[in-house]
């Protein structure tokens, strides 16, 4: 095969990517350099300094000659919401990353199959799911009257964060307001990192091999800073999968 495809590089001087026949994770960079990028991105967001790379007529020609999965290095699942503009927020171009939107970064089966098949594809190392403070779902979770004012397609997309709203609520008595719906949004964000590893193999196993690192992180709308839930507790999430996963086998 090796034979083969070198003669055909041969006769017709054409590239292949760099890390064809190998594990493509392992052409790009390590999962956590990439993850440093995305936090000099937020960096230039918050300070309005933002150099937009990526952006300029070289890199829609490469976007229309190359493969993207030689560049595409994130998966992002977020808001539907329009104060969370994703590309803007770490300052990203044509092909840095793959981007899913729903409304409060809901994560069901089709989310689930859209990340896993953006990993697949396009050989991402990096997963971020992140939501966001005054998230309008949280809100109508939290609060039955905000939900009267949501569309009854909308409110589908509710009904699980009610669920999810009253085991906080239970878990920290002590929490209101403000403090009380931050705590949602981020178990929300723990939530959809859960379904993620149960409902894809695949990524519960290339995060196993941390070949893939799954980040969960919450934007703030006011201040467009990222805060980065601490990677000890996805870590431990995916470890208490796979050992509930063990014991049913
Ligand atoms: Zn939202």
């Amino acid at each position: 095969m090796k034979i083969v495809l070198s003669l055909i590089i041969l006769i017709t001087g054409m590239s292949l990517p760099p890390a064809f026949g190998q594990d493509r994770f392992l052409a790009k960079d390590p999962p956590r350099s990439l993850l440093e990028n995305l936090k000099r991105g937020n960096a230039r967001f918050i300070s309005g300094q933002l150099i937009h790379p990526h952006t300029d007529a070289e890199r829609r020609k490469l976007a229309a000659e190359h493969n993207p999965d030689l560049y595409t290095f994130a998966t992002i699942l977020s808001c539907t919401d329009p104060r969370v503009p994703v590309e803007l927020i770490f300052d990203l171009g044509v092909m840095d990353a793959c981007v899913i939107r729903t409304p409060g970064n809901s994560c069901g089966k089709r989310e689930i199959d859209a990340i896993d098949y953006s990993t697949k594809h396009y050989s991402t190392p990096l997963i971020i799911i992140m939501g966001h403070n005054e998230c309008e779902l949280i809100k109508a979770a939290l609060n039955e009257e905000a939900a009267s004012d949501l569309p009854a397609s909308i409110i589908d997309f509710v009904k699980p964060v009610r669920k999810l709203v009253d085991r906080v609520r239970e878990e920290n008595p002590h929490l209101r307001g403000k403090a009380l719906a931050d705590r949602c949004a981020e178990e929300h964000v723990m939530e959809a990192i859960r379904k993620l590893f149960n409902g894809s193999p695949y990524i519960l196993e290339k995060a196993q091999q941390s070949k893939i690192l799954v980040v969960g992180a919450v934007y703030d709308i006011k201040s467009g800073r990222v805060d980065w839930i601490n990677h000890r507790r996805v870590w431990n999430l995916m470890r208490s999968i796979i050992a509930e996963k063990e014991k049913s086998k």
